[in-house]
């Protein structure tokens, strides 16, 4: 009997395009779903059976389904206070939660109080960098300092024990000792809260492996913002390709099975660096972005910020495929396109310094000197349209891979799955 392959989901611009989606529709026929990157940084929301919107951070998308097991890897950045939090919400709308489905690695690094409020100071100084104050970057680079701690210690040390490294933490950074002796406590309550979710995580993904089970990995943020193939500086802390979520997870390279990559087919960013296909008419781009307050409006869920919205860009698009290995494709917001007019375009190039390129450069300031390259296209309503068709195919050349699934609206269900060619 052949081993069963592991499925990937990951993000192949800059986080929103739309992985809920797909991810609830594959956790459904999941045995386990894992996570490897990010932290609370990250999330997405999905609909539960009685109608209610969840929106997940830290758990993962298969926590709605009574018999699958949900896993935090060790790429993952966890922050226990945050974590209670969730789960209190999901308990609240009828989710259940125990050491049952739900299971933290042992080797996660842990959010300290004083990440978050290193964070938070950065984001109010001259070197803020849109962060979510989630405390992401300090607790990744204590990860790497060798200073960090792990969740294991979550269940070797005490509350008190907790407590002191929390409340230290936050006095050395400067905070007031009432401040410091409230966010201590919380942390050290929530820590011992969790202990008996921790576990050797790789060993429980390798027995599930063993015993037949479907894995499921769901990437958080997306390549765009990955910490060495993203616009740096302008991304994450932890890797967001196939190969970061194999570190994130211990699974080894014989495990990857499909590798989902979700796509906007309106692309959108928010944050620094250069966006090379943003729409530089202002009308056509507010009619893409859609109308404030529209569920799937491009403004920025917990900011309101306005976000920049493009064309299609296949070379950065090619880039993302390439070193994920890409099976396939899930192109979301394909019912958006019509929004650019009667035709739509799609970057093939860049030009930059007059000769035209097909690979992007790394660096932002080279970047921002490259004009895409476009092909124009018809745009259509009917999505089984020739026209549609016609895009979808261009698309597939392009990228040598296949695109499976099109998101066709902002519903659970406005969805299209393709059958293979
Ligand atoms: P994630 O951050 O990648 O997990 O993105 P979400 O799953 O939170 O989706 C972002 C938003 O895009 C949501 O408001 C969705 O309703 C919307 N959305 C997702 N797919 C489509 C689609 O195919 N068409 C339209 N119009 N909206 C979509």
């Amino acid at each position: 009997m052949g081993m069963n392959k592991a499925t990937f989901v990951v993000g192949l611009q800059y986080g929103d395009e739309g992985k809920g989606k797909i991810v609830d529709l594959l956790a459904e026929k999941h045995d386990v779903v894992m996570r490897g990157n990010g932290g609370a940084n990250a999330g997405h929301t999905i609909v539960l059976e009685n109608g209610q919107a969840l929106a997940l951070h830290q758990i993962p998308s298969g926590i709605a389904y009574e018999s699958t097991l949900n896993i935090i890897g060790n790429g993952c950045l966890f922050d226990p206070v945050k974590l209670i939090d969730e789960i209190r919400d999901a308990e609240g709308k009828g989710v259940r939660i125990s050491p049952k489905n739900l299971a933290i690695s042992d080797t996660a690094h842990v959010v300290l109080p004083v990440h978050k409020a290193k964070d938070a100071a950065r984001e109010g100084s001259y070197s803020a960098q849109g962060s979510t104050k989630a405390g992401i970057a300090y607790v990744a680079a204590d990860k790497y300092l060798r200073a960090g701690i792990r969740a294991e210690s979550l269940k070797s040390k005490t509350e008190k024990e907790l407590y002191k490294i929390a409340y230290d933490g936050l006095i050395e950074f400067g905070e007031n000792p009432d401040a410091a002796d409230i966010e201590a406590s919380q942390f050290a309550l929530a820590s011992v809260g969790l202990s008996e979710y921790i576990k050797d995580s790789v060993a429980l993904v390798h027995e599930s492996v063993k015993s037949g089970k479907k894995i499921l990995v769901e990437g958080a943020q997306a390549f765009g913002l990955d910490i060495d193939h993203g616009k740096y500086p302008f991304v994450t802390s932890t890797s967001t390709t196939v190969a970061g979520l194999l570190v994130g997870t211990g699974l080894n390279a014989s495990h990857v099975g499909r590798v989902v990559g979700v796509a906007k087919a309106t692309p959108s960013k928010v944050g620094g660096g250069t966006f090379v296909t943003s729409i530089k008419d202002t009308k056509v781009a507010e009619q893409t972005r859609g109308k404030k307050g529209a569920v799937d409006a491009e403004y920025g869920a917990t900011t309101g910020r306005e976000r920049e919205v493009g064309y299609l860009d296949l070379v950065a698009l090619k880039r993302a495929v390439d070193v994920n290995g890409v099976t396939e494709i899930a192109l979301t917001k394909f019912d958006c396109i019509k929004r650019h007019g009667k035709t739509t375009k799609i970057a093939v190039a860049y030009s930059l310094d007059g000769e035209e390129i097909k690979s992007p450069p790394s660096s932002d300031d080279q970047l921002s000197k490259c004009e895409p390259v476009y092909q124009e296209l018809p745009t259509w309503t009917d999505n089984e349209s020739a026209e549609a068709q016609k895009y979808l195919e261009f698309v597939e050349d392009y990228l040598g891979v296949p695109v499976s699934m099109i998101g066709t609206g902002p519903g659970r269900n406005d969805l299209i799955l393709r059958s293979a060619k």
